[in-house]
């Protein structure tokens, strides 16, 4: 299985002339990686600058959708929008939307299941927050979480492209805190236990299981040979082409 190396850009850059600056540095930074997968997940008005030809070496993802495919929503962007646009994954429950838009699992099982029926691959977000930690719920959240996210999935998940989970604590997002990697291993494991339940043995081995939480060109390479993560979820330090390649070359 290819490691999957997410760049998720989030709210940057603010200008389409830097947007264009960023997608030819990572191009140039990336242009001999083969052996891992490399999605860049840019602001969805920077979808349509990425030159396409590109996007066959560096894929391309959105940083959400919504449940519909089309309609009278005002705001949100459709999973066939992003298709068009030569999308390939979609984040999904970004920790981020859930706090500061109210995203529930509900919510995110519906866009889960629109995502799956438009060929488009979910990168689902789980983890808790540092006082489930310290309480000892880390468990029962993330299987909370899985639950209800991957509740009667309609559309079978039947390659390890289509279906993706993201473990991100939310206290190691953006704040230089990382997981140790051997947390990170033993959630990782808890993970795939219960997707087991929800998908069956099948799947839920060929399901790729990913790192997100302040990861940089230095702790990269530990998530995937100590917590034994399929690939990473890279924020802050995607921002940097020099940094997100190095990071790409440290796992290789
Ligand atoms: C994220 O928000 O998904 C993330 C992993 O951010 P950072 O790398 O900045 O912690």
């Amino acid at each position: 299985m290819k490691p999957l190396i997410i760049a998720n850009w989030k709210m940057n850059p603010t200008t389409t002339k830097e947007a264009k600056k960023f997608f030819g540095d990572f191009k140039k930074e990336l242009k001999n990686i083969k052996n891992a997968e490399v999605v860049i997940c840019p602001p969805f008005v920077y979808l349509a600058t990425s030159d396409k030809r590109q996007a066959t070496r560096i894929k391309l993802g959105g940083q959400d959708c919504f449940w519909e495919a089309k309609g009278a929503y005002t705001g949100e962007i459709s999973p066939q929008i992003l298709k068009d646009l030569g999308c390939q994954y979609v984040i999904l429950g970004h920790s981020e939307r859930r706090k500061y838009l109210g995203e529930t699992n509900e919510m995110i099982n519906k866009k889960i299941k629109t995502a799956l029926k438009n060929r488009l691959r979910p990168i689902l977000c789980v983890g808790e927050t540092l006082e489930e930690r310290k309480k000892g719920k880390t468990n029962q959240v993330i299987q909370r979480q899985l639950t209800k996210s991957l509740q009667n999935i309609q559309y079978p998940v039947s390659s390890i492209e289509d279906l993706t989970i993201a473990y991100e604590p939310i206290w190691a997002i953006r704040t230089g805190n990382p997981c140790l990697p051997q947390d990170a291993k033993e959630v990782g494991l808890f993970i795939r236990k219960i997707l087991s339940k929800i998908l069956g043995k099948k799947i839920s081995e060929s399901c790729r299981i990913i790192y997100g939480g302040s990861v940089n060109s230095k702790n990269a390479a530990d998530y995937i040979k100590k917590a034994e993560m399929n690939g990473l979820l890279v924020g802050g330090a995607s921002l940097s082409a020099k940094e997100f390649g190095r990071i790409v070359r440290s796992i290789l």
